[in-house]
């Protein structure tokens, strides 16, 4: 993988790259696309990272479905599918770590222990083996995009971020590879995460500025749903990830709840533009 990386570069390439952890679908997918359009090669990785698991989290269960990951790269076009052990990304004395301060322990990081210093060490480990032009994230994440931008400025990286939209099912639920652990049941609840997004974004357009009532108004539709379990219902700012009172600027509504044993996530991108506010879900 470092020999096709250099040559890429000696080559004046514009090398594009897609870290996955497998398990793919279509939001992986609409992330290739989006490399292909801008760059070649176009590099996807496979790697299932186990320091961004916390103890007792899904590490053992997580689907893993390579064959069909590597056809649907190869359909898709993706010119090198960099698959490594973990052993070979964390050899015996293994003990550097990288960590962004204060972003990383709030929302997602505050529920998930040491779930980010795993994500950020991988990537940066990734990007010194792959040295990307570009790296194609989904907004999906958007706390962990939102850290790698902040890594790859702190730390001088070469890699342009280029954060890609959510792609979701017909009735909204965001495409996820935990999707797959949801029972019939679980899965048509699951959607209410959409729906408290969406009334948000509803409620945005025809005026609403106010964050607290916004958050509890996303609040009680999650309460109505009886099979979700919320983790956190927040209105934040998209920079600091401190939650606001009114909105400016640029915020995201986050949200995380379980459904039986199964955590999910989704956001709601709100952009000020000349006083007015964009949605995107
Ligand atoms: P994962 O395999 O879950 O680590 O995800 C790999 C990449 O795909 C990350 O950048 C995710 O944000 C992105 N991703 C996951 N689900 C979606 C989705 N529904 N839409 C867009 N991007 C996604």
């Amino acid at each position: 993988m470092k020999q096709v990386a250099r040559q890429s570069r000696a080559d004046g390439l514009s090398l594009g790259f897609v870290p996955t952890m497998g398990a793919l679908h279509e939001g992986h997918l609409s992330l290739v696309r989006a490399a292909k359009s801008d760059c070649r090669p176009v590099v996807a990785s496979i790697f299932v990272n186990p320091t961004q698991f916390a103890p007792g989290e899904d590490f053992q269960k997580y689907p893993r479905t390579f064959e069909s990951d590597r056809k649907r790269l190869e359909d898709a076009g993706v010119d090198y599918l960099f698959a490594p052990d973990a052993a070979e990304i964390y050899p015996p004395g293994f003990r550097t770590w990288v960590t962004v301060e204060g972003l990383s322990d709030r929302l997602e990081g505050r529920v998930r222990p040491g779930h980010f210093r795993g994500v950020l060490t991988v990537v940066l480990k990734l990007f010194a083996i792959v040295q990307p032009q570009k790296a194609f994230f989904g907004r999906k994440d958007a706390q962990q995009a939102r850290l790698i931008g902040q890594m790859a400025r702190d730390l001088h990286l070469d890699s342009e971020i280029i954060v890609c939209p959510i792609v979701r099912e017909t009735d909204g639920l965001a495409l996820s590879s935990r999707n797959k652990y949801l029972s019939e049941e679980e899965r048509r609840a699951a959607v209410v995460l959409y729906r408290a997004l969406d009334a948000t974004r509803a409620a945005i357009t025809r005026g609403e500025r106010d964050a607290l009532r916004l958050t509890a108004a996303m609040r009680e539709i999650i309460r109505k749903e009886p099979m979700a379990e919320p983790d956190y219902v927040e209105l934040v700012d998209a920079e600091t990830l401190e939650p606001v009172t009114r909105l400016r600027g640029s915020c995201l509504a986050v949200l995380a709840a379980r459904f039986g044993t199964t955590r999910l996530i989704d956001n709601l991108l709100i952009e000020e533009h000349a006083g007015e506010f964009r949605t995107t879900l």
